[in-house]
């Protein structure tokens, strides 16, 4: 019996400009908010495990009827009020939170100068963090570790979060907000990248809230579009990759290798969300 969702928020479940209205094209699509009220009426809990700071999850996932939520790529994860850390030997201390922590090791500094115009914090989402390092760009993630690893951050992993979520214009009239950036402009498509302690993971976060609220693996779906998003197949029955999401991005590819519980859906963000609950639900009913 299906008891909960995990879902991405960017490019899964809201589609252009963020918007749980709009499709990934701007389109306005309900299929989103369908999703989410097939799961409440099935008594399905709905979880967003998003790389988002934690105001810009909690807010939403209120707005869904979500009572837990994961932000920055599941460092840190809310339920029920409390809050729970997956980032390895850091922990919020002495006044001065993980993000805190990393950012005093010079570490922004070491990664914009090697990947000098490839790589640059993800203005204006990069304030207000208490874990990930937020960054855009393009660049070789496993020359990024190595460039750690020497530099005595071997603690450390560049997480991959597949494309930023903000296209150039919204469905909402939400602006991309890259007027600022100093990229290089060969760069077409920017991918974000979190710099998380190793202990960080969509997966970690998705595995501690099932295990607090005691459901089994068999009774959790998850569902995303990046690379990072996978890896919630380790700790789910089934994850639903976005329809499309292995085309467009890819590194999403290789990630799913690793796997053999991944469904691809059909639909794109919203959609995908809304065929993976319903597909479940219906599976369940024949059984
Ligand atoms: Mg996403």
């Amino acid at each position: 019996m299906l008891r909960c969702v995990y879902f991405d928020l960017d490019g899964t479940m809201v589609g252009r400009g963020g918007s749980l209205l709009h499709d990934e094209h701007g389109n306005v699509s309900l299929l989103g908010a369908r999703a989410l009220e097939a799961a409440h009426r099935a008594g399905v809990e709905v979880v967003p495990v998003s790389g988002r700071r934690r105001d810009t999850v909690r807010e939403p996932g209120r707005a869904m009827g979500a009572t837990a939520y994961a932000f920055e790529c599941g460092g840190g994860l809310v339920v029920d009020g409390e809050d729970y850390w997956q980032t390895g030997d850091l922990f919020p201390e002495n006044g001065q939170n993980v993000h805190e922590q990393i950012t005093s090791r010079g570490v922004i500094e070491l990664l914009t100068h090697h990947f000098d115009g490839m790589i640059e914090l993800h203005t204006p989402w990069h304030v207000g963090r208490e874990v990930s390092v937020l960054f855009r760009g393009e660049i070789d993630t496993l020359v990024a570790q190595q460039l750690l690893n020497d530099h005595g951050s071997s603690d450390l992993r560049i997480v991959d979060n597949g494309f930023i979520g903000g296209l150039p214009t919204g469905g909402t009239g939400f602006q991309g907000g890259r007027g600022e950036s100093t990229l290089d402009p060969s760069i077409e498509s920017p991918r974000s990248y979190h710099l998380t302690p190793e202990g960080t993971s969509k997966a970690a976060a998705v595995d501690r809230h099932r295990r607090i609220r005691g459901y089994e693996l068999d009774e959790v779906i998850s569902v995303g579009d990046s690379a990072e998003d996978v890896g919630m197949a380790a700790a789910s029955g089934v994850f639903w990759l976005v329809g499309g999401a292995e085309e467009k991005d890819g590194a999403v590819g290789p990630a799913m290798l690793e796997h053999d519980n991944i469904r691809v859906a059909e639909g794109g963000p919203g959609e995908a969300v809304y065929e993976a609950i319903v597909t479940t639900l219906m599976a369940g009913n024949e059984t």
